[in-house]
């Protein structure tokens, strides 16, 4: 499994629809200072669920939309498209692409869907759980991240071997029944 293509509009400073496709492998993204590097990186975490404006450096949810330079109108709406090549059907969905999508409106209004078809946030996180990807996992370090792993907390360093081990989604079913 592998990121093989990101879309946004009007996320951050992509104004306009923006198509990066990636190769297996490594990909390594170059520009100038404040090109949208951190931008392109932050898109990948939001689609995947990340819900904390500040992690991406903004204040509220609505500083991902495109909001306007001294040429160019701001837009109302931010969408991040991320497609998974799931040849090797590491994720458990039986598809050979995976395409994830989350949008968002200046009213507030989010939108998620798997595959073109409209879905919760949940469904996203469920389908990622444990596979190593998801905004809460080491699959996107970001600066700072990394002395963390080291600086956090015993209970907070277990749940990454958890992660890693596959058994975060059983405690999830455990807590969820417990629930009901
Ligand atoms: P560096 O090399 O300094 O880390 P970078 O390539 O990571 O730079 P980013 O931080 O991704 O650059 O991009 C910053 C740019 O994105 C800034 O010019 C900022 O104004 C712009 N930007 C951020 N949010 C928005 C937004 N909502 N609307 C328009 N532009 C935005
Ligand atoms: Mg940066």
């Amino acid at each position: 499994m592998y990121l093989s293509r990101i879309e946004m509009t009007g996320f951050k400073s992509f104004a306009d629809k923006t198509v990066i496709e990636f190769d297996k492998g490594i990909t390594a993204v170059v520009g100038p200072n404040g090109s949208g590097k951190s931008n392109l990186s932050e898109a990948i975490r939001w689609v995947l669920g990340e819900q904390s404006a500040k992690s991406l450096r903004g204040s509220k949810m609505e500083d991902v939309i495109f909001n306007g330079t001294q040429q160019r109108k701001a837009v109302n709406l931010a969408k991040v498209t991320i497609v998974l090549n799931n040849e090797d059907r590491y994720l458990d969905y039986d598809f050979s692409e995976i395409s994830i999508a989350r949008s968002y409106n200046r009213n507030g209004e989010s939108h998620y869907s798997i595959n073109n078809e409209s879905c919760r946030l949940k469904d996203i996180v469920d389908l990622l759980l444990d596979s190593g990807l998801g905004k809460n996992n080491f699959s996107m370090i970001s600066q700072g991240k990394v002395e963390n792993i080291f600086l956090n907390k015993p209970e907070e360093r277990r749940a990454i071997f958890e992660e890693a081990a596959g058994v975060q989604k059983y405690q999830m079913r455990k807590l969820e029944a417990e629930r009901k």
